[in-house]
């Protein structure tokens, strides 16, 4: 495969490799390797339920080597929902794209594990045949090119589609996140707790209630359970709620993210509500006082209340925080959260942090770095780091500010250097090229945004050649590579390179950033590639 520089190892469709050489030999025009594997692959999908420091891991072993480990790494293998993830495609959409642009193309949004709708035609994907066997898996297919089949052998009612409308969007969701963000574990648990309290599917203490629980997920698993590859399944439908239920408590080992989506999918009404319920937790970290609007104290129960106060109070007047933790019957790291949050410094005594490596993580912290990134910096865990943002008074709000500040900065350089980039730039373009930023920026800085759409997009400009009409284009083009292409095998009398045609082609090399306006190039490319002399 001479995309990737290995006959074999790079060209797999889910989570591919050696991306870099890929990027080399393409010469970036799909962009810097975090793009193609952003934009192009299912690693985003596995990355936001990983920690921060396993994500960069993942990355750079994608980015450098073979596929050995990698899906071990990203939990796939352990799963039970199969190492293959396979090519999905809507009949309605192969159907469009073949009507519209001659050939049609695999859509990312179909691919997400989970996702078994298209969203846009409300039509039950099909999964593809040609590619999942070992045989097929390392070429390239486009979806007219291989054989379907449906994702379920009976047939799907009313309330089933429900089910898998609202999984398929969770999957979307959780796919198209923003890069670089990663789901605090602890966080993520009392989310998933507090609905289920809610719900009455725990009782109020956070205990669950195991029969109406194992009711409510069979519920949702029974008609996952009849889909392709979800087959593992039917034994949670049918009572087996325990690889569900360890779900709720802090773990070391993250499941697979399709586990997490199933859980969302039956305690929330969308994917929306899940994610502003995660906030809402993640702005009310238990115990902890909110700095930022000083008198609006966090709730806590009454008891928790009158007890940290006095752990607090203990420590305030001398006493070790070990010994007011006994006192109180709670464990030590809580009685230091206590103090720190009623404003008690506290004497360390530090294990790996020293006075001086400490000042230093502080300093860190305080300009915006990731808890990652410092610990890597001061060479401490990053539980430690954790630990330091919690016990230290203030540090939280102030990291946070500082890391609101460089994402802010982030976000808006990028969308303003892509916005530079074109002659008559539009959002929906911008959205494309940084899907990321806007998130972003349309989430937490709406205003700015509003603004620069009024004074930097919509300003008329000197316009010249604004209309290209990319459809003529596109069979001028794909159709003298086709040409070339036919002299170039006979000339060469081998399997042809991308250099080979852009070097015969040079329209093809100018236009190839914009490859993905031009389908019938694309598959005449890919076509010519293929071809054995
Ligand atoms: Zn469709």
């Amino acid at each position: 495969m001479q995309l990737f520089g290995h006959p074999r190892q790079g060209a797999s469709h889910d989570i591919p490799a050696r991306v870099d050489e890929f990027v080399k030999r393409t010469e970036g025009i799909l962009g810097s390797a975090e793009v193609v594997i952003r934009e192009h692959t299912l690693v985003p999908f596995y990355l936001p339920l990983r920690r921060e420091i396993d994500a960069e891991q993942a990355i750079s072993a994608i980015r450098a080597g073979g596929l050995g480990g990698i899906k071990a790494r990203l939990g796939i293998l352990a799963s039970g929902f199969g190492a293959a993830n396979p090519l999905k495609a809507c009949m309605v959409c192969v159907k469009v794209d073949g009507l519209d642009r001659g050939v049609s193309s695999w859509h990312l949004d179909h691919q997400w594990p989970g996702a078994w709708i298209c969203l846009l035609h409300d039509a039950v994907l099909q999964y593809g045949l040609g590619k999942v066997n070992a045989e097929g898996r390392f070429h390239w297919y486009l979806p007219q090119d291989i054989a379907f089949a449906e994702a379920s052998k009976t047939p799907i009612d009313g309330s089933a589609m429900q089910v898998l409308r609202k999984l398929t969007a969770c999957a979307c969701g959780l796919g198209r996140l923003p890069q670089g963000f990663h789901f605090d574990q602890t966080t993520l648990a009392q989310t998933y707790q507090s609905r289920m309290i809610d719900l009455g599917l725990a009782s109020p203490s956070g205990r669950l209630r195991s029969a109406r629980f194992a009711e409510a997920l069979a519920s949702i698993c029974e008609p996952l359970s009849r889909l392709h590859g979800m087959e593992i399944l039917a034994g949670v439908a049918s009572g087996d709620t325990g690889a569900f239920s360890r779900l709720m408590q802090e773990r070391r080992s993250t499941p697979h993210p399709l586990k997490h989506l199933i859980f969302v999918t039956l305690l929330f009404e969308s994917w929306q509500a899940f994610t502003s319920s995660y906030q809402q937790e993640l702005g009310n970290a238990p115990f902890v006082k909110d700095e930022t609007n000083t008198g609006k104290a966090t709730v806590l129960e009454d008891q928790d209340h009158s007890r940290s106060q006095s752990v607090a109070e203990d420590v305030r007047q001398g006493m070790s925080v070990t010994r007011a933790a006994e006192a109180a019957g709670v464990s030590v790291a809580t009685a230091i959260v206590w103090s720190a949050a009623a404003g008690v410094p506290l004497s360390r005594r530090p294990k790996k942090l020293t006075p001086r490596v400490r000042a230093q993580a502080v300093a860190s912290l305080k300009r915006g770095h990731d808890k990652g990134v410092v610990a890597s910096l001061v060479g401490v865990s990053i539980q430690t780091i954790t630990f330091l943002l919690r016990s230290e008074p203030g540090l939280r709000s102030a990291w946070n500010a500082a890391r609101l500040a460089r994402a802010r900065k982030a976000a808006r350089t990028a969308w303003t250097r892509a916005a530079r980039r074109f002659h008559s730039p539009m959002q929906q373009v911008l959205r494309q090229r940084e899907p990321a930023a806007f998130a972003w920026l349309y989430r937490n800085d709406r205003q700015w945004l509003q603004q620069f759409t009024v004074e930097t997009l919509l300003k008329p400009r000197p316009t010249n050649n604004a209309h290209i009409d990319w459809n003529e284009r596109d069979r001028v083009l794909s159709a003298s590579i086709e040409i070339e292409a036919r002299n170039l095998v006979q000339t060469k009398g081998r399997r042809l390179k991308l250099s080979d045609l852009c070097n015969a082609v040079p329209q093809l090399k100018a236009l190839f950033s914009k490859i993905r306006k031009l389908p019938l190039t694309r598959a005449a490319v890919a076509s010519a590639l293929s071809h054995r002399s």
